[in-house]
């Protein structure tokens, strides 16, 4: 179980105020906080070890050359891939699901194949496969949704057919906190020849993960998300698969060897790596993995879970007045610390301000799922999302803020 109040203690920006009351940060999905640990590591790097990378022969160099190098195998073995071979540093997961259309896609897609993804996915898993598909004339194809917001895998067989070369999808929605089945998934997409990519950016912060398990053949994940800085994240790539993999971006550090009119590629997984990379960033998510390892992953969920679970009975009274909606499946071993919901009384901008007066920062919008807003038939939604260091007290203080806001903007209605 976890410390709460020992883990808040690491993460100094909880202890500041906004509009004179103590900060609620819900906004996890969009980006978690930092560990006094991670900033330290930041320091530390420009204190102490700044240089550029790989090939310096001096002392600095090579001490930030395996710091980096550390981190990498850090990553590798927090998603339990076999090697570091597979693991490409990356701005994002947006970032890492693009390098994959440009690189993998764009050789192994033709006329006519196609591409299974689903109707709750992230922009970033949903528009490069438009990109791709329209360039090599492949097509998309989706997954629909059950009334709880889950897959509704009643027609997977003839969705998978032989012309689906990629199974996209993401492990945790970031609107609806539902978490995916992509062992399932990945067994049945790779019975039907097709290769699958895990969209991780909600679910490697959250839940233990492990790529051998789930043999994915893609895991995409940003750093910022999991305590880490902005700017680093990582694509995981099954070794047969990066091996047949032509890298994108060309220029220093990932060549072997340059002549006047060709070149030849450096090892696996600096071919993918081309320039200066984020040095400092990716010491700092190593840090920020060391976190969570010493948190324990199993832990991270069950506090999750918790408040989850907190969460959707302090938002039940609202439900049954249908003051408001909440979404996703009500289930809490089906999904993660995210909570999407909608009132009528109030638009989702109009909460969020009002909530950010009470010091309470929610998200609210589309959540780049603007097509998923459109099946959910409404504008945008407000969205809370927990991690480690949030209470049950903050999901009270978030609930009774939601019941104000909405009896205030109900008053304002009735009264013009
Ligand atoms: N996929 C999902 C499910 C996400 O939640 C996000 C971030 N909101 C992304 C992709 C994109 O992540 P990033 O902006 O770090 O590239």
């Amino acid at each position: 179980m976890l410390d709460v109040k020992a883990v808040r203690k690491d993460f100094p920006i909880l202890s500041r105020e906004v509009y004179g009351k103590p900060l609620v940060y819900l906004d996890n999905a969009a980006t978690s906080q930092k560990p006094a640990q991670v900033i330290q590591a930041l320091v530390d790097y420009y204190e102490s070890y700044n240089s550029n990378i790989h090939r310096g022969v001096h002392a600095l160099s090579m001490e930030a050359t395996d710091r980096y190098e550390e981190s990498r195998r850090k990553f590798a073995a927090f998603i339990g891939a076999p090697s570091t071979t597979g693991v490409v540093l990356v701005r994002n997961t947006t970032e890492a699901i693009n390098l994959v259309a440009q690189t993998w896609a764009r050789r192994n897609l033709g006329p006519g194949d196609e591409i299974l993804t689903t109707h709750m996915e992230h922009h970033s898993n949903l528009v490069p496969w438009q990109q791709v598909a329209q360039e090599r004339g492949a097509s998309l194809r989706f997954i629909p949704l059950t009334h709880e917001q889950a897959l509704d895998l009643t027609n997977l067989d003839s969705l998978l057919t032989p012309r689906t070369k990629l199974l996209t999808l993401n492990h945790m929605s970031n609107v609806l906190g539902t978490i995916n089945p992509v062992k399932e998934l990945t067994e049945a997409a790779h019975r039907a020849g097709a290769r699958v990519l895990i969209d991780g950016a909600q679910s490697v912060p959250h839940l233990k993960t492990d790529v051998t398990d789930l043999d994915c053949d893609f895991l995409a994940f940003s750093g910022h998300k999991m305590m880490g800085p902005t700017g680093i994240g990582v694509l995981y790539v099954k070794q047969e698969v990066i091996e047949d993999m032509d890298p994108f971006l060309h220029g220093g550090e990932m060549v072997l060897q340059v002549w006047d009119d060709r070149a030849t590629w450096n090892d696996l997984p600096m071919r993918f790596e081309a320039g200066t990379p984020n040095i400092a960033d990716t010491i700092a998510l190593g840090a920020a993995v060391d976190y969570l390892e010493s948190l324990g992953m199993d832990n991270v969920r069950e506090h999750e879970v918790a408040i989850t679970e907190y969460a959707l009975n302090a938002f039940r009274e609202l439900e049954e007045s249908e003051e408001v909606r909440v979404y996703g499946p009500r289930d809490v071993t089906q999904r993660g610390g995210i909570v999407s919901f909608y009132s009528e009384a109030v638009h989702p901008h109009d909460l969020g301000t009002m909530l950010d007066r009470e010091g309470i920062a929610i998200r609210t919008g589309h959540h780049c799922a603007m097509p998923l807003m459109g099946r959910l038939a409404v504008p945008a939604t407000a969205r809370a999302s927990f991690y480690v260091y949030n209470t049950e007290e903050e999901v009270d203080l978030l609930v009774a803020a939601v019941r104000e806001s909405i009896r205030y903007f109900s008053g304002t209605r009735a009264r013009t």
